[in-house]
């Protein structure tokens, strides 16, 4: 007898490949995170300690108190505009957001300046993040698509936001490149398979060479390199995209499913499970020099959090918080690790090309 599938989304997308054929594994990724009904984002997002799976600014507040301090320190290098624009892509909880702003209280002539939007399409997560920012008294603007931005200066801020962003996988078959699919195998399961015509499209270097077997993702960023561009037409543009990935274009599978802090099978439950991919860090940095940006030079994580002086943050909180010294530590530990999120999350700066280099960068 053939198993009942596991989730309402994969009931629906099982109807949906057998009455319409095979479906993209970009399709299938669009799916799971942003089904309107279905979708992981849309429905049950579990972000936190106790939750599917844990990001930097819910580990420790210092992460968003430093990019609060580097969004003064970038618009002063502006000269300062007023208004300005402070956007974050894919808030989440608004933990990050609300960090940032107690820290950005102090300095001068900021509150007066920031007009704080949010680009967020889940409902569920913007009711987090109206709570989450209540207390700010703060005004707070939702959108719900980064091209739906006005031009103005601006500083954008985008924490894991790029990863959920849905990804192409293309496979080196004996008969050449094919689009990897969604299909049912003989038991009406959902399993992967590769599409019957041919790849056409241009694929990175790395793939002239690649054998039978090899896979290539690919991820658009242009509509959001080309949104920027279009706010940044004639006012200045800072922007900050942290995330997991490669430094430089690579090969191999890196979709991956994860529920309650543990990886599965990506058929396993869908849109029940949250659903990424590695980002590739020079596909990212050319999509925004594309679109007319200069890019700072890759950071680690720990690199740039220690430039902006995270030990001395967190020694602060410590002595302030004798109590709980020992969990603010090893908060910012974990951030930090160099065989961890130090060094496996990677932060992109993207600015204007008449403004000076981003803080927090190295120059050389
Ligand atoms: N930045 C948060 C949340 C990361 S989860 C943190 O670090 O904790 C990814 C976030 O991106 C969620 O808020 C999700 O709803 C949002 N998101 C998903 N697709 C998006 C899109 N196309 N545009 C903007 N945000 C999106």
């Amino acid at each position: 007898m053939t198993p009942a599938p596991s989730t309402p989304l994969a009931k629906a997308l099982t109807r949906r490949i057998a009455e319409g054929g095979p479906i993209t594994v970009r399709a299938f990724m669009d799916a799971c995170l942003t089904d309107p009904e279905h979708g992981y984002y849309r429905t049950r997002p579990a972000i936190g300690g106790a939750a599917d799976f844990i990001t930097a600014p819910e580990i420790s507040q210092t992460f968003g108190e430093l990019l609060g301090l580097w969004s003064a320190v970038a618009w002063q290098a502006m000269g300062a505009p007023s208004p300005f624009q402070l956007v974050e892509l894919g808030p989440g909880r608004g933990t990050m957001m609300a960090d940032a702003l107690r820290a950005l209280g102090r300095i001068a002539g900021f509150a007066a300046a920031v007009r704080i939007v949010l680009v967020e399409p889940s409902p569920v997560l913007r009711e987090m993040q109206r709570t989450a920012l209540g207390r700010t008294g703060l005004d707070v603007q939702w959108v719900d698509d980064i091209g739906d931005l006005v031009p103005a200066p601006s500083i954008l801020l985008a924490n894991e936001l790029f990863d959920v962003l849905p990804i192409t996988q293309v496979v080196r078959t004996a008969d050449g490149w094919r689009e990897r699919t969604v299909v049912l195998d003989a038991e009406d399961r959902l399993s992967f398979s590769v599409a019957r015509e041919p790849w056409l499209s241009p694929l990175p270097a790395v793939a002239a060479h690649a054998p039978v077997g090899a896979l290539v993702e690919l991820r658009d960023l242009s509509p959001i390199a080309g949104a920027l561009a279009r706010i940044g037409a004639r006012e200045p543009v800072a922007a900050l995209f942290i995330d997991y990935g490669h430094e430089a274009t690579g090969l191999g599978d890196t979709l991956q499913a994860v529920r309650r802090h543990a990886a599965e099978p990506v058929f396993e439950a869908p849109g029940k499970a949250d659903l990424t991919a590695h980002v590739d860090f020079e596909a990212a940095a050319r999509a925004f020099t594309d679109a007319g940006f200069q890019v700072e030079r890759l950071s680690t994580q720990g690199e740039f959090l220690g430039a902006l002086g995270i030990a001395e943050r967190a020694s602060r909180l410590m002595s302030a918080n004798p109590a709980r010294a020992g969990e603010i530590e090893m908060a910012v530990a974990r951030l930090m690790a160099p065989e961890g999120m130090g060094s496996r999350f990677k932060v992109l700066g993207v600015r204007s090309p008449g403004l000076p280099p981003l803080p927090g960068f190295h120059t050389a």
